[in-house]
């Protein structure tokens, strides 16, 4: 027997490696797994160049666990080793790796965390000695054993062993008993090895036989040699990509679509990408892209690799060319990375246009699933929107689908407004707006319906993106002032009459938690409304987009902010307005005449003052000011008191009010209920 030191400087490497060097230690068994299927491609590739003769059916890989000795070991019938190869490959070459590493990251053992694949030795970091026993493909070769119990010595010696291959025993270590269960493996192997390119066999498969459990003669085979990807897809149809995908997903709702990857260069790269049909909450899609490398499982953290719109995708990649055992943010920086997540965003955009071109009508009836994959494109990626603007779809109340372009077109004639802008009307709930809806349809107007997910950033994107367009909500004005043609307005009410109306209903509106409600009133026309209520579009979006963004709480904190637009055409607002005029004229002419006086003396002492400069004001003028107004608010507040004294006896001021807010889903709770007593009370 000759024992030996492994060529380290670093003394006690092992408990470093079995503590720091990957946060799962699980990974051990695809690291042994992998190697045992290199051997056996090694062994193909030799015979294939006529140094050897090998079947290939024969090749496998065979892993097993033995409770009882404690040990876990992976068998192969690949090229196997001399003792010379143990010695460069083993001693030398593997561990060299480890101590250069060492060396490098001597006092941040933490950076080794998943930054270094270590391969062979990762079997330390669950097993307190490995044992290789092997025998090289050459003729004659002499079989040996080495030996290593985690420090840097270890033992080879010859042995008897008559087939060619490998065996990687693993006394597996206290802590780590975990792995000698049958179950954790058939899983881990179910993970990491299920497309390996040569059988993995874990014991036998096993059959029920008087109502027990009996292993049969047949060999447990995990894995699939030759997945779906690797194959050439003019010889795929659809069902085999569909099985595919219930296979790699049993859980998951049909994909819409596939794509079959493909690329030789710059870089290798093959796999299958799924939509999956996305309704909304997108979080529960992620993490669903499988990495391999050669048709070993690596991850399905594709984050970095791919875009991030992209992981909303199902399916799997395999490359070489991705470096596998590196930090994500080396990954990011990586320019083959690059230059596949590229490629991938360009062959997902050139997917879609086929399909929409190709089948207009098939792309439409999966447009609901597949808005948000393409919008989320659209939003965070620009080279997808720039070929994406062709295909990204619009939909109208009534499900109609439009291109952008098709849509400018439709609506150019009656949306654009007096600035020449294009005006986009849309609803987000045809339900709650559907009166607004049909004012603005009888208008002769369109409207979108953005009820998706991303439909608000979206609008707000291709407002910068579109030249000369706005999108403007079908409730955020009145339907006749929602596009602005011309300047020549209606008849309007004089001041003092608009100022009486709005004040009677302002001091009859109920108070709603964080909900404001400004009075307006303007000529609708007889038939409209007496009274509706709309929501300005600019303050209605920012408190919507502060869902969306970082930074913009101050709008989310803020109330509601609704106006109720009376409309001075209608015969009910002009009656009101004549009985509020005949109940308060004599109370309110004393307080009108003392606030036109006050007003007056407050003008006067303004002008004063501001013809002066501040430093040479006096305080007595100071104070003469603020008496004045002082004076002002409590006389307004006399005048509002006296209104309001009158519009509470007047129900058609209340039923106005509950009306228009019962139109927007704003009535509730007592006050709902009090509109019911009176609205029986005015049929009794
Ligand atoms: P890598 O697989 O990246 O080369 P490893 O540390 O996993 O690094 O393995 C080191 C070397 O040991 C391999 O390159 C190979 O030459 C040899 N080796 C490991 N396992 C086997 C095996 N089962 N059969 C033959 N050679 C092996
Ligand atoms: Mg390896």
């Amino acid at each position: 027997m000759q024992k030996g030191n492994i060529g380290v400087t670093t003394e006690n490497i092992f408990p470093v490696i079995k503590k720091f060097l990957y946060s799962d230690h699980e990974i051990f068994l695809r690291e042994l797994v992998s190697n045992a299927v290199d051997a056996t491609q090694k062994l193909r590739t030799l015979a294939t160049a006529g140094e050897t003769s090998v079947d290939d059916k024969e090749l496998k890989v065979s892993v097993s666990v033995d409770e009882q000795a404690g040990t876990l070991t992976v068998t192969d019938n690949g090229i196997g080793m001399t003792a010379d190869e143990i010695e460069r490959y083993i001693n030398q070459i593997a561990f060299s790796g480890v101590s250069d590493f060492m060396e490098k990251y001597k006092d941040k053992a933490e950076a080794i965390i998943g930054h270094f694949g270590l391969g062979f030795y990762s079997a330390f970091m669950v097993a307190k000695r490995v044992d290789i026993l092997t025998k090289s493909y050459r003729p004659d070769s002499q079989a040996v054993k080495w030996s290593c119990d985690g420090s840097p010595e270890y033992t080879l010696e010859d042995i008897d062993k008559t087939e060619r291959g490998t065996s990687i025993v693993l006394h597996i270590d206290d802590d780590s008993k975990d792995f000698l269960k049958k179950e954790r493996i058939e899983q881990l192997l179910n993970k990491y090895c299920k497309f390996m390119p040569v059988p993995v066999i874990f014991g036998k498969k096993t059959t029920w036989k008087d109502g027990k459990q009996v292993e049969t003669d047949e060999d447990n085979v995990i894995n699939s040699t030759e997945p779906l990807w690797t194959k050439a897809p003019t010889t795929l149809k659809d069902e085999d990509y569909k099985s595919f995908y219930r296979t790699l997903f049993p859980m998951n709702d049909e994909p819409l679509f596939w794509i079959h990857l493909n690329v030789d260069f710059p870089f290798h790269l093959t796999g299958i990408l799924y939509f999956p049909p996305i309704k909304n909450n997108i979080d529960l899609q992620r993490n669903k892209i499988q990495l391999y490398s050669n048709q070993v499982y690596v991850t399905d953290k594709v984050d970095g690799i791919v875009p991030e719109f992209l992981t909303l995708l199902h399916g799997v990649i395999d490359s070489p060319d991705i470096p596998l055992n590196v930090s994500r943010s080396y990954l990011q920086a990586d320019a083959n990375v690059k230059k596949i997540s590229g490629y991938i965003t360009r062959k997902v955009a050139d997917r879609l246009n086929s399909l929409f071109k190709e089948n207009r009508k098939e792309y439409e009836s999966k447009w609901a699933d597949l808005k948000i994959f393409v919008n989320y494109g659209n939003l965070s990626d620009n080279d997808f929107y720039e070929k994406a603007k062709d295909f990204t779809l619009l939909t109208d109340v009534d499900h109609k689908n439009f291109t952008l372009d098709e849509y400018r077109t439709l609506i150019k004639e009656n949306q654009t407004d007096k600035e020449d802008t294009l005006v986009y009307l849309y609803a987000t709930d045809t339900e709650a707006q559907y009166s607004y809806i049909q004012a603005a349809r009888d208008k002769g107007y369109s409207v979108l319906l953005a009820d998706g997910e991303l439909d608000l950033p979206m609008i707000s994107m291709l407002e910068q993106k579109l030249e000369k367009s706005r999108f403007v909500r079908v409730d955020s004005n009145t339907a006749d002032k929602l596009i602005l043609k011309d300047n020549s307005s209606q008849q309007e009410l004089p001041t003092e009459k608009q100022e009486l109306i709005n004040e009677a209903f302002q001091t009859q509106l109920p108070q709603i938690d964080r909900v404001q409600i400004n009075v307006v009133s303007q000529p609708m026309g007889s038939t409209a409304r007496p009274a509706q209520i709309t929501t300005d579009e600019y303050m209605r979006r920012m408190k919507e987009m502060s869902r969306y963004q970082q930074g913009m709480n101050f709008y989310a904190q803020l109330p509601d902010s609704y106006n109720l637009v009376l409309n001075t055409d209608h015969p009910l607002i002009q009656a009101i307005l004549k009985t509020t005029e005949t109940g308060t004229a004599d109370s309110l002419k004393p307080v009108t005449a003392e606030i036109k006086g006050i007003q007056a003396k407050l003008d006067a002492l303004r002008q004063e003052r501001n013809k002066k400069k501040p430093e040479d004001v006096t305080q007595n003028e100071k104070d003469e000011i603020q008496n004045a107004e002082k004076a002002l608010a409590g006389e307004q507040e006399k005048r509002r008191g006296i209104i309001s004294e009158s519009s509470k006896q007047n129900p058609a001021i209340h039923q106005i009010i509950d009306l228009a807010l019962l139109q927007n889903g704003m009535l509730k709770g007592a006050a709902l209920d009090a509109f019911v007593k009176r609205s029986v009370d005015m049929i009794k």
